[in-house]
């Protein structure tokens, strides 16, 4: 998880994100970065580059823009 540490929130155009989405964790990362997990949605809504949420599955944070 160091490595994704280091990686800033990522801007996503959305109202919610999952691994799956463009420009997320499978996107970024390919297919092992969901690791066979249930492809969740986060809700983006209450969210900034401050404070962002988190993935609980690769650790990646996304923060919705619109
Ligand atoms: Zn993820």
């Amino acid at each position: 998880m160091d490595l994704v540490a280091k990686v800033p929130p990522i801007a996503i155009h959305a109202d919610r994100v999952s691994c799956k989405s463009k420009g997320a964790c499978m996107d970024l990362y390919g297919e092992r970065a969901g690791l066979g997990a249930p492809n969740t949605y986060y809700q983006l809504n209450s969210t900034t580059p401050e404070n962002p949420v988190k993935c609980k599955y690769c650790g990646l944070r996304f923060y919705g823009v619109h």
